[in-house]
């Protein structure tokens, strides 16, 4: 299978900024044996914010974008650096790819941006890609990487996209102030009804939330591609997903012709 994971600030990184080391490290050493088991990934990574607020020693995410944008320079280079480390205790090499909203629109940037992941999945190698946030301005950005994420799935014709999140999947009230709220396992389609669930909350370093997640799940199934949102806190459960196991949400692809 070809998958597409996106991993959110608040599964690599602790509420403080710096690296969960136990997580990532998880993280790294399940999907490298994913892709000797034949798959062949790609790697769509947050916390380039979130890790320069932590590097730097910022007492929070700062609220203007030159700061987010200083924030991302420094955190960009400490993810790849990690990755770089312990993806290659497994011996797979990583490539940073930084893209703009700007770049999807371009469609000589994106046939190159498109080229380049599927030579680098030819050369077996995991292409980690975020949003080049330091040069992303207000009018260029695509601004969350879910959405980037089922971007890229679609670009590369994935057969799946995961996103690893915070939170367990789609849950029929907001779970955080709601007892009765429960799971749901699958959403064959999304309806308004569905999109009233998405709620508003969003994690202090992250970007994200329900909504961008809803997006992407309908930028994906509209494209032929499933899409799973799922709890990052246990790696393990990439197995499961893969294997097509009930784990968080399956949003089901729709029949393309
Ligand atoms: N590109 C941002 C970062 O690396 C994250 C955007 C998002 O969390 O969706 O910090």
């Amino acid at each position: 299978m070809r998958i597409v994971i996106k991993v959110g600030t608040s599964t690599l990184a602790h509420p403080g900024g710096l690296l969960n080391i136990k997580r990532v490290e998880q993280l790294c050493k399940v999907i490298s044996d994913l892709k000797n088991s034949g798959h062949d990934i790609v790697l769509v990574s947050s916390g380039a914010i979130g890790m320069g607020v932590g590097k730097l020693r910022l007492k929070e995410k700062p609220a203007d974008i030159t700061a987010k944008q200083a924030a991302a320079a420094v955190g960009q280079c400490e993810l790849m650096y990690t990755y770089d480390k312990l993806f290659s205790e497994y011996s797979h090499t990583v490539a940073q790819i930084l893209i703009t909203g700007a770049d999807f629109e371009n469609k000589e940037r994106y046939t190159n941006f498109v080229n380049t992941i599927n030579k680098l999945l030819e050369f077996s190698a995991l292409p980690v890609i975020n949003e080049n946030d330091t040069v992303a301005t207000e009018e260029i950005k695509v601004g969350d990487n879910d959405t980037i994420s089922a971007m890229v799935a679609v670009s590369v014709n994935a057969d799946l996209l995961i996103l690893l999140s915070d939170i367990d999947g789609l849950f029929t009230a907001d779970p955080h102030v709601d007892p009765n709220a429960s799971l749901i396992s699958v959403v064959s389609e999304i309806d308004d009804k569905i999109i009233s669930l998405a709620g508003g909350r969003f994690s202090s370093l992250g970007t994200g939330g329900m909504i961008t997640k809803l997006k992407a799940a309908q930028i994906c199934t509209s494209s032929g591609c499933d899409m799973v949102i799922a709890n990052g806190k246990n790696p393990d459960n990439l197995y499961g997903i893969t294997e097509g196991k009930s784990i968080g949400t399956r949003f089901i692809k729709k029949q393309v012709d």
